[in-house]
């Protein structure tokens, strides 16, 4: 029997640069239905039929999948940067050929309103992440909060009383681009900065295994050659851009996950006391709390739903009202 609670949902859709994962989530918070789609047919076209075609990927979904549910709210994941008001998409690198992306410079959630009726969302995928994990660690929202996502490059987010730092353009916590290091390799963003992305990312990680042990899958590259001198360095750098932040914003809880942190034999252990070694003390080193992100493959499609709970008023987050049980 179907329960009264769930005739209700909202949708989140979370875009990747191959897959894409589409979801219903319960006023209760729990996932209802979801479904993984290539990113492709939204990916290629032209910027004329970009929104048209999205909406029909949304819509179809809610048709096939949702009705007759009510949906209250969409909220849709762009792995971009997008403007501080969350409407106007600047640019998605990794969407798209030759980095241009065919959502470049749309008000998203305008355009997409006029296709459907539930109100419409845009967000960062990063940004949605943190909301799943601080809701699923049960993290009080009144502190600084941040969470860093080693996946490709460097995701993050950061959250103040409970809201995402956007910051004057909408672009804060670009913490892949922070540039700490001496060496003059080139980044994704077209510099020779030295990026915290040419050392602590996983396409440097790629760059590692080629050079070093080009024998080995890059799957089993912790598991096989954690203790060489390349492996070390590329976790202390990792521990390096989470202490930076940490040192910077006297962040109570920092969340950290992404692909590289969840392979194999990765020694979460050396990078948790690498970051210690590397904050200021007495503080913030005392208080400062390091958590592994719990998120799995939903957390995307699920962290919207917490998004859209708070946008809409639906009062199942606990969000803010709990201190995390979990500590360093
Ligand atoms: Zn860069």
């Amino acid at each position: 029997m179907v329960q009264i609670l769930n005739e209700k949902c909202v949708i989140g859709l979370d875009i990747g640069g191959t897959n894409s994962r589409i979801g219903a989530v319960g006023l209760d918070g729990r996932l209802l239905h979801s479904s993984l789609d290539s990113s492709k047919p939204l990916a290629d076209g032209t910027p004329e039929t970009a929104i048209a075609d999205l909406a029909a990927y949304i819509n179809g979904y809610i048709e096939r999948s949702v009705a007759p549910k009510e949906v209250l709210g969409v909220a849709v994941a762009f792995p971009a940067t997008i403007d501080q008001k969350r409407e106007v998409l600047y640019s998605a690198t990794n969407f798209g050929e030759n980095a241009k992306c065919r959502f470049d410079g749309i008000n998203i959630p305008a355009e997409l309103q006029k296709f459907m009726a539930p109100p419409v969302f845009l967000g960062k995928d990063s940004d949605f992440i943190l909301y799943n994990d601080v809701h699923e660690l049960k993290i009080n929202t009144k502190e600084m909060v941040a969470g860093i996502y080693f996946g490709t490059g460097i995701g993050s987010s950061f959250m103040y009383r409970g809201e995402t730092i956007y910051g004057a353009d909408g672009v804060a916590g670009e913490i892949g681009h922070l540039p700490i290091s001496d060496n003059r390799r080139l980044c994704t963003c077209g510099e020779y900065q030295g990026c915290c992305e040419t050392v602590a990312s996983g396409w440097r990680l790629e760059q590692i295994r080629r050079e070093c042990f080009p024998e080995t899958e890059i799957s089993d590259v912790f598991t096989k050659h954690a203790d060489t001198e390349e492996l070390r360095t590329f976790v202390f750098d990792c521990a390096r851009v989470i202490a930076l932040t940490g040192n910077l914003l006297n962040i109570a809880y920092t969340v950290v996950g992404g692909g590289i942190v969840n392979m194999n034999g990765f020694p979460k252990d050396v990078l948790k006391a690498n970051v210690l070694s590397l904050l200021r003390h007495p503080l913030p080193r005392e208080t400062y709390k390091l958590l592994f992100s719990p998120s799995g493959q939903h957390a995307g499609v699920l962290g919207a739903a917490q998004y859209l709970f708070g946008k809409l008023g639906i009062g199942t987050s606990e969000k803010g009202s709990q201190q995390a049980e979990a500590t360093l």
